[in-house]
């Protein structure tokens, strides 16, 4: 069973690499990776309280897949953002490879996404509010960005007050 230690951490070069899309005939390879990601992405809630979504490179698999949880599961293959809106916010970004970081970077306000879900089906997402920077956060990784990257100054970084609850 996949455990949260697979997940990379801060430092690790693959997390700067570039993730390769998902064909149609690699599904097949890509339903345990799935299951893989979910079952991380439960553990990870488990110990530290938060946690939307987490990347297949997050576990060193370089392929364009997103895995987040909502009220329901969801699954982002290949998934492209547009329709960026010129309108910027300042959030307070943390990630799974650096658990009690906080990194201020800008995101854009709202923004589209285009994938294909577990299915193979072409969906397509309006994303405002938390939702449109979780999936900045996400895309980033596949593209081997990580928050730290787009930290707005050197001073955008604050450790968490809180230790996780499990510790
Ligand atoms: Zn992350």
């Amino acid at each position: 069973m996949a455990k949260l230690e697979q997940v990379l951490l801060l430092g690790n070069p693959r997390l700067y690499e570039l993730s390769r899309p998902v064909t149609d005939d690699e599904m097949p390879d890509i339903k345990p990776v799935i299951k893989d990601l979910q079952d991380i992405l439960i553990e990870f809630r488990g110990r530290y309280n938060t946690g939307r979504a987490i990347a297949a490179p997050q576990i060193g698999i370089m392929k364009r897949l997103i895995f987040v949880q909502l009220d329901e599961p969801h699954v982002l293959i290949n998934p492209i953002l547009y329709d960026k809106s010129d309108r910027m916010v300042e959030v307070w970004d943390d990630c799974m490879c650096f658990p009690l970081l906080e990194v201020k970077v800008l995101r854009h306000a709202e923004c589209r996404v285009r994938f294909r879900d577990r299915y193979w089906e072409e969906r397509v997402w309006d994303l405002n509010g938390d939702l449109a920077e979780l999936l900045q956060h996400e895309t980033d990784h596949l593209d081997g960005i990580l928050a730290t990257q787009r930290a707005i100054d050197d001073r955008s970084f604050r450790w968490k007050k809180t230790v996780p609850p499990n510790q």
